[in-house]
């Protein structure tokens, strides 16, 4: 069974090296940080539960627990036999990677390329990351307020830099991010050579718009690629598009 709150699509994948390809997206419940901006508490920010984020959500009515066949079927559903491609976020995805490594599997064997998001703080199972084509890691900094014993794995962080297929993207929401991110991405150069993408902390068009300018100047500064989120710029905060 996989823990799923949303299956949707065709829709265009928001961020990151992919960001613009049509995808169908599998979102999961379940997170095991609590980062306080984060924008898809639905999946993890239950009612009874003392997280500071602000919004509560009922988990019986977010989280449905879905056969690996059912999953698959909705997905192919969603494709409409036009698409291939599969992004697969959260929450946290790597909490079921045992079950994802049989949905991959499946969809492998029809051809799919799959590309998965994560915080970094789980470690890669052999056969998933055998599997899975594309691994989008944003490691969270002090800004999301999550205590760094809960949020760096510098043992995961180094697993993960050593894989190629694995890209890292750090969240800004100020000048005073850049400290924590170079010295994590020197932690990452330890092992790999990955690429490193910033993008603006923001949850609207608005405050995407004004951070844009500093996380532009920084990445360029730094040597890092800019990064935006299209799902901002394409709808807002409106969840299942
Ligand atoms: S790791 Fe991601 S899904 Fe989990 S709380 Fe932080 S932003 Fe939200």
């Amino acid at each position: 069974m996989i823990k799923v709150n949303e299956i949707f699509g065709p829709t265009i994948q928001g961020e990151g090296k992919n960001a613009g390809k049509p995808v169908v997206f599998l979102r999961l419940s379940q997170c095991n940080l609590h980062c306080i901006w984060c924008d898809t508490p639905h999946t993890w920010n239950w009612k009874g539960t003392k997280f500071a984020h602000p919004v509560k959500f009922n988990q019986k009515e977010e989280e449905h627990s879905q056969r690996i066949d059912d999953v698959l079927q909705a997905i192919l559903e969603k494709a409409e036999g036009e698409i291939k491609s599969l992004v697969i976020s959260g929450g946290e995805p790597l909490l079921q990677q045992k079950e994802l490594t049989e949905l991959l599997k499946k969809l492998k064997a029809l051809g799919w390329y799959a590309e998965v998001e994560t915080n970094g703080t789980v470690p890669l199972r052999p056969e998933f990351a055998d599997l899975i084509d594309q691994i989008n890691c944003s490691p969270k900094l002090a800004n999301s307020l999550d205590p760094e014993s809960l949020r760096i794995k510098k043992k995961t962080l180094g697993q993960l830099a050593a894989n190629p297929k694995v890209n890292f993207k750090f969240v800004v929401a100020s000048e005073e991010d850049i400290p924590e991110i170079l010295s994590i991405v020197e932690l990452l150069r330890q092992s790999g050579n990955p690429e490193i993408r910033l993008m603006p902390l923001c949850q609207t068009r608005e405050e995407l718009e004004m951070r844009e300018p500093l996380v532009k100047e920084l990445s360029a500064r730094h040597n890092f690629i800019y990064c935006t989120r299209l799902s901002i710029l394409m709808s807002g905060t409106r969840r299942g598009v």
